[in-house]
């Protein structure tokens, strides 16, 4: 749960009681060698998130140490990506480069106390001094240099008086150090190489371990977050800034663990080769796990925070399979994006007794989904359909259009197969069929039973799209070389046919193409004469079959995506799951998604109803069953509660006693000890806030002291009234009645 702390807000809470930091700074610091990847985004909403959080600021620094291969391009992408993730930096972007006049400063420093040497041995002799992880390192005789030949030497490579290679600045730590990183790290390197800032100005760099620690320094930063591999840099990044004896504080620094994803690539350098090479189309390719790739496939920022919110900050690395990702923008997307229809590979379909036209009104969005709009839809005696929606001899569980089974055209007519038409090699060119004149969607007085709905487009006013289907870029899940490319990852639909109102209103640019997925307008090559289309996602999760037949996954799913309905796909319901989901939805209200969870479930359907027997509050106690229970019993096996129980939860819930938010945490406890929710409430001070005398004082306390964003609210960011309301809700630990936090703070708002 997300209320539970990782162990950097933990850090981060700790040193905010000890008052060590005036705020809390935290960094990006990537470096502009390539585009961010979701790996970043990850490090993008921990620092972010961390500062905001905690009312202070994140930079951005581009870590511009390397000459030979940054560029300002990436600088582009990385602002980009930062900036659609919904993070603000403040002021300017910072860049390492900017510093490099005061980290030579401190480089003379070091020297000055003896602390540093210029060391003449070459890149391999270096390598061999080190010694080995056994075997203690041995130092250089140049070790020895005085002060003053130190110093001279340092400004003579500045100076560009050598050449690349000939000497490198070291730290004097400790050639036997266990850590071998201690073994006199380096510096400064000679590099006579143009800098895409600082042009020709220098001739050395810093090296990461000098240069990143100083920059935290520089800027104010009080928790420099990395990943784990930077673990045994932490000793060189302590020992720097301790010698230096700088005026406090300075920061420290905290590792997590890097993102991984299977059946995909991340780092940069891998990247970059799949770019150089013509693998893929650029770093933005849609395959691609850039932020520019998921981005210009049509991910939302929301779904890649959902995402990172979901996998949390751990201290093992730890491989997260890619379908959780795939699940997050479905999750997103389910419930916003309207409904329409597309024909991929189209066969056409006569309708004989069909006469004229008409339009049909429909809905953009199923019944559940709290949306409105609609579109009308064209129909005639000429239509498309789906090649695969009929079948001449079909397999017993086929359940769309057969010779003698009919099929329902989605909010239009039931029609039946009257006659096919092959070509002169057998190949189906045509259907022949009947429509029944009573059997239109939402009037059906037809009687006519049918096993599914599909998709159709009317021949006359359909347009031509192209479609571009992506699967994933590595055929492996955890690919080694361009060998384990997926060959297939993009497939190409020059002929698609989509309903009419998809090109005219375009009514918004991502849309789910009903029984295929998720679709974006591409941002780049969509146009009025060529409109493409980008498959985000599919409808439910392809693979899952597929690697059962073909390997185990090995890969550690944190979170167990959620069950999902698809609409019009699902197998067909017994009698009586179906009659339960009537219930459910005719006579308790129930929305369809919730109520097919409960009716294709025993298990839970009869906690349900020993639920409903004992309390008549049928939709939260459906919210919770076909939720947390289900998720319960699915993960353990078995549960710890009872039905009265959960009776007793959602009577606290109803009668506001706590907030959603606390039920969440009290069912958590309940479900691990099993002990009696009120019993819970009680021993923990969980009862809900609505005492306006108590909350005031809290929201006061927040206006005062946040008066930047109350003017920014008042001057018309509405933004901001969500950041009131979330520091009501954490001061009062989620405690606090959200109707009266959300009157009280539009009212002291105003004020
Ligand atoms: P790569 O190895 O993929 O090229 P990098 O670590 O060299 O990445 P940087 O530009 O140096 O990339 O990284 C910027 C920040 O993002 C660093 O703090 C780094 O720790 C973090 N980061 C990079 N990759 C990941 C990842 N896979 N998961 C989490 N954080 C990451
Ligand atoms: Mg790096």
């Amino acid at each position: 749960m997300s209320e539970n702390k990782d162990f950097l807000r933990v850090i981060v809470e700790e040193d905010i009681k000890k008052g060590t930091y005036k705020e809390i700074v935290t960094r990006f610091p990537p470096e502009p060698n390539g585009f961010p990847h979701i790996g970043h985004a990850k490090s993008i909403c921990i620092n972010f998130g961390i500062a905001k959080d905690y009312s202070g600021h994140c930079n951005l620094r581009m870590d511009d140490t390397n000459p030979t291969t940054e560029d300002t391009k990436y600088v582009e992408a990385l602002k980009d990506a930062v900036k659609w993730l919904g993070f603000k930096w403040i002021g300017e972007v910072r860049y390492t480069s900017d510093y490099f006049p005061k980290i030579y400063e401190y480089a003379v420093k070091l020297v000055k106390m003896g602390k540093a040497y210029v060391d003449s041995l070459n890149e391999e002799e270096i390598k061999e001094y080190r010694g080995t992880v056994t075997t203690p390192g041995k130092r250089s005789k140049y070790a020895q240099r005085t002060i003053e030949e130190n110093l001279d030497l340092l400004e003579k490579m500045k100076n560009g008086e050598f050449k690349d290679g000939e000497h490198v600045l070291r730290a004097k730590i400790d050639m036997g150090a266990a850590n071998m990183k201690m073994r006199d790290p380096l510096l400064y390197r000679i590099r006579h190489a143009h800098h895409f800032r600082t042009k020709d100005e220098w001739c050395i760099y810093p090296m990461y371990d000098f240069a990143h620690c100083l920059s935290d320094y520089i800027e104010g930063v009080s928790h420099s977050i990395c990943t784990l591999e930077f673990e045994n840099n932490r000793d060189i990044y302590d020992w720097l800034l301790d010698e230096l004896d700088l005026t406090p504080p300075r920061p420290y620094q905290h590792e997590f663990a890097r993102l991984g994803i299977n059946y995909t690539v991340m780092s940069k350098r891998k990247l970059l080769e799949l770019v150089n090479g013509n693998y893929v189309s650029g770093w933005d390719d849609p395959r691609m796990p850039t932020i520019a790739g998921y981005k210009r496939r049509g991910y939302t920022p929301e779904s890649i925070l959902n995402f990172c919110d979901q996998i949390g900050i751990a201290k093992a690395n730890s491989m997260v399979d890619v379908s959780q990702l795939e699940f997050c923008i479905r999750d997103d997307l389910n419930k916003k994006v309207p409904r329409v229809m597309c024909v991929l590979d189209p066969i056409k379909v006569t309708i004989e007794n069909y006469e004229g036209d008409e339009e049909i009104e429909a809905s953009y969005y199923p019944h559940d989904v709290p949306k409105e709009g609609s579109r009308k839809i064209p129909f005639s005696n000429e239509i498309y359909i789906e090649r695969e929606d009929f079948m001449e001899n079909p397999p017993k569980e086929y359940n769309r259009l057969t010779l003698e089974q009919p099929v329902r055209l989605r909010h239009a007519y039931i029609i039946t197969c009257k006659e096919v038409i092959k070509d002169s090699l057998g190949n189906i060119v045509e259907i022949k069929a009947l429509y029944n004149k009573d059997s239109k969607s939402g009037q059906d007085k037809s009687g006519i039973k049918v096993k599914s709905a599909i998709q159709w487009v009317c021949a006359k006013k359909a347009k031509r799209v192209e479609v571009r289907l992506y699967d994933r870029l590595y055929k492996n899940e955890a690919p080694e070389s361009l060998e384990d490319l997926n060959p297939n990852s993009l497939k190409i639909i020059k002929d698609a046919l989509i309903e009419p109102a998809v090109i005219l209103e375009k009514a918004d640019e991502r849309f789910q193409f009903e029984r295929q997925g998720y679709f974006y307008a591409d941002p780049i090559d969509y146009s009025d004469e060529n409109p493409v289309f980008n498959k985000i996602v599919g409808l439910k999760d392809s693979w899952a079959k597929k690697s059962k037949t073909e390997e185990k996954p090995k890969v550690e799913i944190k979170v167990e995506p959620k069950k999902e309905v698809i609409h019009g796909e699902a197998q067909a319901m017994s009698e009586e799951q179906q009659t339960l989901f009537d219930r459910y939805t005719n006579k308790l209200n129930l929305n369809g998604e919730v109520a097919n969870i409960l009716a294709r479930d025993t298990n839970l359907s009869s906690f349900y109803e020993s639920c409903l027997n004992e309390l008549n509050s049928p939709i939260t106690l459906a919210n919770i069953v076909a939720n947390d229970v289900a998720k319960e019993l699915k993960d353990k096996g078995k549960l710890n509660f009872t039905s009265s129980q959960i009776v007793e939860l959602v009577k606290m819930i109803d009668e506001e006693t706590i907030s959603s938010k606390i039920a969440k945490q009290v069912f958590e406890e309940m479900a691990q000890t099993g002990q009696n929710p009120s019993k819970i409430v009680e021993s923990n001070g969980l009862v809900q806030i609505s005492d306006p005398k108590i909350i005031e004082p809290i929201i006061d306390e927040i206006i005062a002291k946040n008066p930047d964003n109350v003017e920014k609210y008042r001057a018309g960011n509405d933004k901001l009234f969500g950041f009131f309301i979330g520091q009501v809700l954490k001061a009062t630990q989620g405690k606090a009645n959200p109707k009266v936090v959300n009157e009280l703070v539009t009212k002291k708002l105003k004020a």
